[in-house]
C-alpha cells in the first residue's frame, strides 16, 4: 500500500467524470489498497479515486459502521433528507451545510468483482452521496447552503 497525494480544488481533474471500471483486476485492488491507506492517514470519512488523480468509478467510505469499498457504484434508491456539516479532503479549511438523503441503497462491485447491495443511513448515506458526486465531477461546495472556514 502507498499513501497517495490528494488533489485539491482548482485541479481540473476534480471536475471530470470518472469512467467505469471494465475489469476488477490487480490494478484496481492496488488502487483500493492505496485509497485505504490514504483515507486513513488523512482521517477522512471517504475518498473517491479521482481525488488521488485516477478517473475511475471507485470510492471508499470510512464510517462508524465500518470501511466499505465501491466499484462502479449506482445509487438505486434514496429516501428522506438530512441537513448537516460536510467537509472534503480536496477542499481544505472549509465546511458547509449540505442537504442529502437520509437513506440510500447502493449497488456496486467489491474488490473480488462480486456485486453487492448496501443500504446506508444517516452519516454513512451522506458519505456515499458525497463520494458519488466526486465521480460526476461535483463538489459539495456546489450544493452547500452555506460554507464557512474551518481549522480542519
Ligand atoms: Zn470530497
Amino acid at each position: 500500500m502507498a499513501y497517495r497525494k490528494i488533489i485539491q480544488v482548482g485541479d481540473p481533474l476534480l471536475r471530470e467524470i470518472s469512467q467505469p471500471v471494465e475489469k476488477v483486476d490487480d490494478e484496481i485492488v492496488t488502487l483500493l489498497d492505496d485509497m485505504k491507506e490514504t483515507v486513513e492517514k488523512a482521517e477522512g470519512a471517504g475518498l473517491a479515486a479521482v481525488q488521488i488523480g485516477v478517473l475511475k468509478r471507485v470510492f471508499v467510505i470510512n464510517v462508524e459502521e465500518g470501511y466499505f469499498e465501491f466499484i462502479n457504484p449506482q445509487i438505486v434508491k434514496q429516501a428522506g433528507s438530512q441537513k448537516g456539516k460536510e467537509g472534503c479532503l480536496s477542499v481544505q479549511h472549509k465546511v458547509g451545510i449540505v442537504e442529502r438523503p437520509n437513506k440510500v441503497v447502493v449497488k456496486a462491485l467489491d474488490r473480488n468483482g462480486k456485486a453487492f447491495k448496501l443500504t446506508a443511513y444517516g452519516f454513512a448515506a451522506k458519505a456515499v452521496c458525497h463520494e458519488y458526486d466526486h465521480l460526476e465531477g461535483i463538489l459539495y461546495t456546489d450544493k452547500a447552503l452555506s460554507i464557512e472556514a474551518s481549522d480542519q
